[in-house]
């Protein structure tokens, strides 16, 4: 059986700068606290908790050191609340995340409703809309009817939302209002990683997409092959996979979410050739 990779694997360069100065933090001081799991991955959130990254649930809980803000940022309050304890910031927020901030506030400087695509739930959009109060958030194409009206909308959107679902939202809410300007905030490496799920997905039969289960952007991959044709497995590591899924296959593809290190994949890729008896 053939295993086709896709051509971005790993870490997206966002993620990457994070680990990077998750590390280099813990490296230099035994103080360092992260709010909510610096990556969406148990095994690289493991292997920095071993190395002495705390983690805490709020900033109320940290008394002390330094506040390491993820690829993800944090809402607004979170980092004044940090300055009023006197906490040291060790700011990681995706380059890409904070244009979204700055998009959004410009937007709403020019007079329009902000309305922010994603789930309302995840840490990313909660920051997003710290930065624009007032904000309506929508997930869905269904949720634009239960909008109230408005004269101009500006539009952004989750970094790692679906490109299709997204361009449909667009379109609805330019039947709803007079004026919509939409900026598509989705990150280059979503983009570049949705194009490729696409084009795999048009090529083999099963496809296998490695990352953390509450990954966004994992979850969109694994959606997007399994409605463009092949039969999809999102997976967080070897262990799950099933040489039943490879049976009478002739091609599998491989690829992973942003926040999956590449030794990962490689671990993914040689267990598939173990399973389906391939020389490793
Ligand atoms: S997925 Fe995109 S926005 Fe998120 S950390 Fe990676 S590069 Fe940044």
């Amino acid at each position: 059986m053939e295993i086709r990779k896709a051509k971005v694997q790993g870490f997206c360069f966002g993620v990457a700068i994070t680990v990077k100065k998750a590390e280099e933090a813990i490296g230099s001081r035994s103080d360092v606290t992260t709010l909510g799991h610096v990556v969406h991955n148990p095994q690289m959130v493991e292997s920095l908790e071993q190395r002495g990254l705390r983690n805490a649930g709020s900033v109320d809980e940290v008394e002390s050191g330094a506040l390491f803000v993820r690829a993800h940022g944090l809402p607004v309050e979170v980092f004044e609340k940090a300055a009023e304890k006197g906490l040291e910031v060790i700011d990681a927020t995706c380059p890409m995340v904070t244009k979204i901030h700055v998009q959004a506030e410009r937007l709403k400087d020019d007079g329009y409703k902000i309305i922010v695509v994603g789930d309302p739930k995840h840490p990313e959009v909660k920051g997003t809309l710290s930065h624009v109060p007032g904000a309506w958030c929508i997930e869905t194409v269904e949720d634009i009817e239960k909008l109230p009206r408005s004269s101009k909308v500006g539009v952004v959107v989750q970094s790692t939302y679906s490109r299709e679902r997204f361009t449909d939202i667009v379109k609805a809410l330019s039947e709803k209002y007079y004026e919509v300007r939409a900026v598509n905030t989705i990150c280059t490496d979503t983009n570049n990683r949705q194009t490729e799920a696409l084009r795999l997905a048009g090529e083999v039969e099963v496809m296998v997409v490695v990352g953390g289960k509450t990954s966004a952007n994992t979850k969109h991959l694994a959606e997007l092959a399994e409605t463009h044709g092949a039969r999809s497995y999102h997976i967080e590591g070897p262990d799950e996979l099933r040489a039943e899924w490879f049976d009478g296959i002739a091609v599998t593809g491989l690829m992973s979410g942003a926040s999956t290190p590449g030794w990962l994949v490689d671990q993914v890729e040689t267990r598939i050739k173990e399973l389906t008896r391939q020389p490793v």
